[in-house]
């Protein structure tokens, strides 16, 4: 179904004239509210009045994730707080999280978002919705529970994780929708093969899944073992949280956005100029309708492709690729954001360690697995008597379990840790140092 006809098939003139309005109001709110913004616009020499249609859009500046984390935890609020009705979070750089704020109008904005996922990926009111993805400080969870309910599914907050749950649910329940990440997705198919389920047999229509990447490969193996429908669905917490854009299972040819309330853009990430209509590069995305925490063309650093041609299911919001790659060196495991820096950052000054390191990312029972591997110092490989000492020594296990706890505190998911010889770890040679073994494939 769609789920808002009026909004979701205007005609295109329509839509870029709404959005135009709504820019033009967008840059006189945040300049006259944020004092981030109205620096910035002061030093691009830009004034809120010469904003009048989208295609001014180019004038204003960029905001990037240093900016907002450098803003931590509420200096872009443009609301004044007793206005916030929730506070998400979502992993930072450095360890600090970076923080987005939402108000009544913000919330009913997101449910309307992703009940109109809802409604492109095959639901109907009164369906029942296994939500498989996270609650809490990230948006996953209650993004799509709010969505859910606004659209009148019965929803099962089962949150992420405990597959033996998932399939109980699943059977018991008569669960039409589910919502994990994709490679969730992966390991329920064989949990369930393994426990004698067939899928064919459970009334699970629609796999919405998201939050890190995946490809028509993915799609295929899950849709013939799980026999439904699996769509695409992409968000990001700064912008809104899942929402931001879906696919609609019609042609399940690149995820529609809700462009009624985001202005998108594709640049070049090296000059920050606009590609050519249909080419990859770095989505950046203007929030039109956000009050809480507005963002004037923020970098998402994601790599895709716009495409505004009519859609078969009658939608005319244009649709974004897959998301092909990253312009920074984000690593998404088991739906979590990690940064290499953030793992440098909370290492750094360890007096134990070397300031080298390697990582290993590999895929275990379907599920990405991170191997942080820090190179120990010389005084340290000393006093563990050398190689033997770095496995069994009590010493050499104590900082183990030290630098894995500080892990899962800072990055907010597990990772393993190997300590490695002086010497091992990767070093510069002139161009960039390659630290990570990505052995998923
Ligand atoms: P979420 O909780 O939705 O993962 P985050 O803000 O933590 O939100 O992460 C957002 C990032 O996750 C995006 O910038 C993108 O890199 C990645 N991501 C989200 N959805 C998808 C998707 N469907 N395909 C590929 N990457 C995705
Ligand atoms: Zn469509």
């Amino acid at each position: 179904m769609i789920w808002n006809e009026e909004i979701e098939t205007m005609d295109r003139g329509a839509l870029v004239a709404l959005q135009s309005e709504r820019l033009s109001k967008l840059a006189a709110y945040v300049y006259e509210r944020v004092p981030h913004y109205k620096q910035a616009f002061d030093e691009a020499g830009v004034s809120p009045a010469e904003i009048k249609s989208v295609d001014d859009v180019t004038k204003l500046p960029f905001t990037t994730k240093e900016q907002m984390r450098d803003s931590y935890p509420f200096k872009m609020f443009a609301v004044p707080m007793d206005q916030v009705i929730r506070t998400h979070a979502s992993s930072g750089t450095t360890g600090k999280p970076t923080v987005v704020g939402y108000t009544r109008n913000d919330i009913d904005m997101w449910a309307e978002c992703v009940a109109r996922c809802f409604g492109m990926s095959g639901a109907k009111p009164g369906d029942i919705f296994q939500n498989a993805y996270g609650y809490g400080l990230f948006t996953g969870g209650l993004g799509m529970h709010y969505g859910a309910e606004l659209m009148g599914l019965n929803t099962i907050p089962v949150s992420g994780g405990n597959t033996a749950r998932q399939m109980l649910l699943l059977q018991d329940f008569q669960t039409n929708l589910m919502a994990c990440t994709p490679s969730y997705a992966l390991t329920l198919a064989d949990a369930l093969n393994g426990d004698g389920v067939d899928p064919a047999d459970l009334p699970v229509r629609s796999f919405i899944l998201g939050a890190e990447p995946w490809t028509e490969v993915m799609r295929e193996e899950i849709e013939a073992k799980l026999h439904a429908h699996a769509v695409n669905i992409y968000g990001l917490s700064e912008i809104l949280g899942p929402g931001v854009s879906n696919e609609c299972i019609e042609a399940k040819d690149g995820m529609h956005l809700m462009e009624d309330h985001f202005l998108c853009e594709i640049i070049d990430p090296e000059t920050g100029e606009p590609v050519a209509e249909g080419e990859v590069g770095e989505l950046v995305i203007t929030t039109l309708t956000k009050e809480a925490i507005p963002l004037i063309r923020y970098r998402t650093k994601d790599l895709c492709s716009i495409n505004t041609e009519k859609c078969v299911c009658g939608r005319t919001h244009a649709r974004m690729s897959r998301v092909l790659g990253r312009a920074d060196d984000m690593l998404i495991i088991r739906g979590v954001n990690v940064f290499p820096s953030q793992i440098e950052a909370t290492m750094l000054g360890m007096e134990e360690l070397s300031p080298h390191y390697k990582l290993i990312l590999t895929r275990k029972d379907r599920l990405d697995a991170l191997e942080i591997q820090p190179e120990v110092s010389e005084d340290f490989f000393r006093e563990v008597d050398g190689l033997d000492g770095l496995k069994n020594s009590p010493k050499a296990k104590a900082l183990t379990q030290e630098i894995t706890k500080m892990m899962r505190e800072s990055l907010l998911v597990g990772a393993t840790v190997t300590l490695i010889p002086p010497g091992s770890a990767p070093r510069s040679e002139g161009g960039k140092i390659k630290r990570l073994e990505d052995q998923r494939s």
